[in-house]
């Protein structure tokens, strides 16, 4: 018997009893969790703080405030979302009537990361109780005090046996990867990504994977300059860039490369100031491991903004790095930092063929006012998802099912999405006993010719 059994199989015990399949269930559950969210919103401000020293602003904007919205959503839609869907019957079924029923798995685990401790532990939570399921969330270990939070609110709202709170590290993951859950849904780096999907594998555990990798953002000469660098220093330094889906590289179009840059100087001294470092509100870099990964790039390329830190702290100056190329280590894996390297192009199909060279990313961006140019970037290259001329805000939309491909993801979830993430879609044919067509049994005299008109 494992360490998480006994849990496990009361809460399987828990969905047998069906409780969880009445809708008025999961509307009391979401409206609860909506109700204890608000009034616990200073106490998760102040754990994030002490986390990651998030700012009170990204705290309710990326955090709290889209939980919210995604809760107030699925509270809207649910009992639409729920309804058995009617399909066609094709004409050889004749009598009968198709539907769809969406129906829970089960008991699910979710795994999730710690650069948005809450909100990445919570919206899958909102899909599994929409959805009508039980749930074990392991939240990040690098996150603790934001976990502890989590763990306090659920078991405050809700019994063990519907959602229950496991915190720990890598090793509570893998002992609960050892339980027979129904659906996995893991958020979290490609190469853990890989060890929840050979562990699923083993019991047949159908997964969502919400991974990384680099993101790339492409700025063309003919882009709204001073647009597009607000809108792309705000997605890579917001959360000092601890962001899946943050701008990971740029590939910047040479003949605006000198404007486009001093620009973006500019805009980011708007943002977060003449010194960063001393700005309170500046996220920090949440190890030391990760702190000292980040600062070895520094001497990649040349700094053109940026470039200092603060080991004490942990932060990292927003940072722009030009002169990179493919062979810096910068852009060998996710950077997942405040540093932003440069790469330049004169033709599109050069960065094409640079994208395509590389795993399919999670996000990108082109910035472009050439519809032509937008077309081609989003029908040749393979992502998860992305914005025309804005960076990460396509992440906020639930009406978007956000995830990734290839190695970025497996899998999609928030609006409608987050649901059907967490559902079984089980086709039922209901025959009529009206009548019974002959043709289909083998003992008919031509009955196959009679089938082959109608199969062919
Ligand atoms: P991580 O993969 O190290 O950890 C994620 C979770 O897995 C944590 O809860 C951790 O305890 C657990 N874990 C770690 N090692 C494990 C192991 N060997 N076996 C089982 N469980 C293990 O990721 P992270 O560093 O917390 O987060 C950063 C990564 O997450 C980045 O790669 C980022 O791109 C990705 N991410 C993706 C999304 C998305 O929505 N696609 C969102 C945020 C972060």
């Amino acid at each position: 018997m494992g360490t998480f059994t006994t849990l496990v199989t009361k809460q399987k015990g828990f969905f047998r009893t069906g409780t969880t399949r009445d809708i008025t269930y999961r509307l009391d559950a979401l409206q609860k969790l909506r109700i204890a969210i608000k009034s616990n919103e200073q106490v998760l401000i102040d754990a994030l703080k002490e986390d990651l020293n998030k700012s009170e602003f990204d705290a309710y904007t990326s955090e709290i405030g889209l939980v919210l919205e995604e809760i107030r959503f699925a509270i809207k839609h649910l009992r639409l979302w729920v309804k058995p869907k009617r399909v066609k019957t094709p004409i050889t079924h004749i009598g009968a009537r198709s539907f769809i029923l969406s129906e829970p798995y089960g008991t699910a685990l979710i795994i999730s990361p710690w650069n948005y401790p809450f909100q990445l532990a919570i919206v899958p939570l909102i899909g599994a109780i929409s959805a009508g399921n039980c749930s074990v969330i392991k939240p990040s270990e690098l996150t603790p005090k934001t976990s502890k939070v989590l763990a306090k609110l659920i078991s405050d709202l809700f019994p063990e046996e519907y959602i229950s709170v496991v915190e720990g590290d890598a090793e509570t993951s893998q002992a609960l990867l050892n339980e027979q859950f129904d659906y996995i849904f893991f958020t979290g780096s490609v190469s853990v990504g890989k060890i929840i999907m050979e562990a699923a594998a083993k019991n047949l555990i159908p997964v969502t994977l919400e991974l990384g990798g680099k993101s790339p953002c492409i700025v063309h000469k003919d882009a709204n300059i001073k647009l597009a660098a607000k809108r792309i220093a705000w997605g890579k330094f917001t959360n000092a860039g601890q962001t899946c889906i943050a701008p990971d590289y740029l590939y910047l179009h040479k003949s605006i490369k000198n404007q486009f840059l001093q620009q973006f100087k500019e805009t980011t001294i708007d943002l977060y100031g003449k010194q960063p470092l001393t700005n309170e509100n500046f996220t920090r870099i949440v190890s030391a491991r990760h702190f000292g990964r980040l600062t070895s790039f520094l001497d990649n390329g040349e700094i053109f903004i940026g470039g200092g830190y603060n080991q004490e702290k942990l932060t990292i100056e927003p940072t722009v790095l030009t002169n990179i190329t493919w062979e810096d280590p910068i852009m060998q894996d996710e950077i997942f930092g405040p540093i932003l390297p440069v790469l330049e192009f004169e033709e599109l199909p050069d960065v094409l063929e640079g994208i395509h060279r590389h795993p399919k990313p999670l996000s990108l961006y082109i910035f472009t006012e050439n519809n032509k140019v937008q077309e081609k970037v989003l029908s040749d290259v393979s992502f998860g998802g992305g914005c025309v001329n804005d960076t990460v805000y396509h992440f906020a939309s639930p009406y978007l099912p956000f995830g990734g491909v290839g190695s970025s993801g497996i899998g999609a979830y928030h609006g409608k999405g987050n649901f059907d993430s967490f559902s079984h879609q089980k086709s039922i044919l209901k025959q009529t006993t009206l009548f019974d067509i002959p043709y289909r049994y083998p003992n008919v005299k031509n009955g196959l010719q009679k089938i082959k008109f109608f199969m062919k």
